[in-house]
């Protein structure tokens, strides 16, 4: 399948309106010139600056300085003055990796997340919400459940399609491990998918089967699960609803650059015709998976230029192997418990090394940006090795490739990636939400207290990220800053207290060092004269209470010198 263009010209009719509206809205929309004074700014700029007041003029930061020299400039320029009132601003949240719009999923599908996100504590309970939504779904539509977690509910297991059967025998069910890696279909979904007992397991998945027998027990995981992906997805109605609320959701969150990882032609599409009709109120940075990559390699897509600003197409997004919470990630040594009899367990990659190396060399080759999904430390060596052989063959400067999650990195691979130019993006929130079964249950204590090693990163002088993976966690840069600097397990265990980061460092990873990830230090990640005015107004200062970061909330968000976010006038954000 091959995406057709996503930037076709719209009817004529169309695009004079929307011109129409946007002139309409800027005249319409207060000073052009605004000066910011009596706040504490972070800029983030490459001597992290604390300052007191900027300059915005249109969409750009026009002066950053002392009130003093802001006023000057208010003066001259003929700007209005906006009292920060001692809060502290911030550049707005640079997303290094998420996949919107996710997080509007629960717009439409149930949400199955055990607390503290959700509510589902057993295998009852998710039955229960899953049965409510099918009681009032059409017959033959499915239902469909994201966030569940099996390590999470008191039976320590995933559904199985007897459960699911339990739900509803006349609606096709699927339910979405909090990973992403792995689902549970029902009996009636395993049919629509042609899954039976003669199914044979696909190339890098696996079609779990009923205790002594061949027959599916509903389980799928990683490529298993491909065709049941585009039914999990709601009708269009839903779908506009879901973009709008995801980015309203991301702003109120403080975040004005969100991240859509592995964008399937379609989705790629549908992110581009919505953004360009001012539908989606958020910034992007898009990743093609693999067919759309295939497609701009071969001369068959060409990125959106209409704003790149508003919306611009990144790296192409690989996944290495799967998640070590879901035991697919792929590990060098064995996992501390292993899921089933076999001691040995170490999970698997999606790709064998050769065809990882063949796919790397394709994407480098043709001049593009890579990012690749790597949990485990095993596909993290292969990741590695499929760059340096494609850096051999094309050497190219400044390429910046991700291994995102990068969890397991080890130090020696620390030094590979620092050679290599790769960057490490790191899910710094693993060490909140899984961190305790990280320790007892996946990893063991020793390689839990080093995994998303940021510090390690950080004293090599490498540049690296930090993400929340959205929809798998909620979007909450703030919180993923506080896991960063503190690493605090649910348990309120600290996990690795040597892999802690400084604030600043933290505050880096989500802001300046995250635009540079995306090629857009440009125009984003800091405070300074000509840069996006995007930035966020907070309750309270990080740096006065680095352990209780994630208390603090976002009053304000701007984007491009408007005001887009008010802290209690949104009804989105929840
Ligand atoms: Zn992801």
């Amino acid at each position: 399948m091959r995406p057709s263009p996503p930037h076709a010209a719209p009817p004529r009719l169309l695009a004079w309106l929307i011109a129409a509206t946007a002139l309409a809205f800027a005249t319409g929309c207060g000073p052009e010139r605004v000066a910011f004074v009596g706040g504490e700014v972070l800029t983030m700029d490459g001597d992290d600056r604390v300052v007191t007041a900027f300059g915005v003029e249109g969409d750009r930061i026009a002066v950053v300085g002392s009130d003093a020299d802001v006023r000057a400039w208010a003066e001259r320029a003929g700007a209005s003055e906006i009292s920060l009132g001692g809060r502290t601003v911030l550049p707005g949240f640079v997303d290094a990796h998420g996949h919107f719009p996710g997080e509007g999923v629960y717009d439409f599908a149930v949400d199955l997340n055990a607390p503290p996100i959700g509510d589902v504590e057993k295998m009852e309970d998710l039955v229960e919400r899953l049965r409510a939504k099918a009681a009032e779904t059409a017959e033959g539509d499915w239902v469909v459940g994201f966030g569940f977690d099996d390590t999470l509910v008191d039976e320590r297991r995933h559904p199985t399609r007897d459960d699911l059967d339990r739900v509803s025998t006349r609606h096709p069910v699927a339910v979405s491990h909090i990973s992403g890696h792995l689902a549970v279909v029902n009996s009636m979904g395993l049919e629509q998918l042609g899954f039976d007992a003669s199914t044979p397991d696909p190339e890098g998945g696996v079609i779990r089967r009923r205790a002594g027998s061949s027959e599916p027990d509903g389980v799928l995981e990683e490529t298993a699960m491909e065709n049941l992906t585009p039914k999990l997805w709601p009708g269009p109605t839903d779908i506009l609803a879901m973009f709008r609320s995801a980015g309203e959701r991301a702003l109120s969150r403080g975040v004005t650059t969100a991240q859509s990882g592995l964008a399937d032609p379609a989705l790629l599409q549908a992110l581009d015709w919505l953004s360009w009709l001012g539908l989606i109120p958020v910034r992007l940075v898009v990743w093609p998976d693999v067919q759309g990559g295939d497609a701009w390699v071969a001369g068959d897509f060409e990125p959106p230029d209409w704003d790149v600003h508003r919306m611009r197409v990144g790296a192409v997004k690989i996944v290495g192997d799967g998640s070590i919470q879901g035991y697919t990630g792929y590990l060098a040594q064995p996992y501390h418990v292993p899921p089933g009899d076999d001691p040995t367990y170490r999970g698997y990659p999606r790709y064998s090394r050769e065809e990882l190396i063949a796919l790397v060399d394709r994407y480098h080759s043709a001049g593009l940006q890579l990012a690749i999904h790597g949990n485990g430390d095993a596909a993290i060596d292969d990741i590695l090795d499929a760059v340096e052989a494609a850096q051999k063959k094309t050497p190219r400067e400044d390429t910046r490739h991700i291994v995102i999650h990068a969890q397991m990195t080890r130090e020696d691979q620390l030094e590979r990636m620092r050679a290599l130019g790769v960057v490490p993006s790191f899910f710094s929130l693993h060490t909140f939400y899984w961190g305790d079964r990280h320790r007892t249950i996946f990893m063991g204590p020793a390689r839990a207290a080093r995994m998303s090693p940021a510090r390690s990163a950080l004293d090599r002088g490498m540049p690296f990220t930090i993400h929340c993976d959205a929809p798998v966690v909620p979007m909450e840069p703030l919180r993923l800053v506080w896991a960063a600097v503190n690493r605090r397990t649910r348990s309120d265990f600290v996990i690795g207290a040597d892999q802690r980061i400084p604030v600043m460092a933290a505050l880096r990873a989500v802001t300046a060092t995250a635009a540079w990830q995306h090629f857009e230090e440009a125009d984003k990640g800091s405070i300074e004269a000509g840069k996006l005015a995007d930035f966020v107004v907070l309750s309270d200062s990080p740096l006065g209470r680095p352990e209780s970061i994630h208390e603090i909330s976002v009053l304000e968000t701007w984007l491009g010198g408007e005001r887009v976010f008010v802290a209690g006038e949104a009804e989105a954000g929840g």
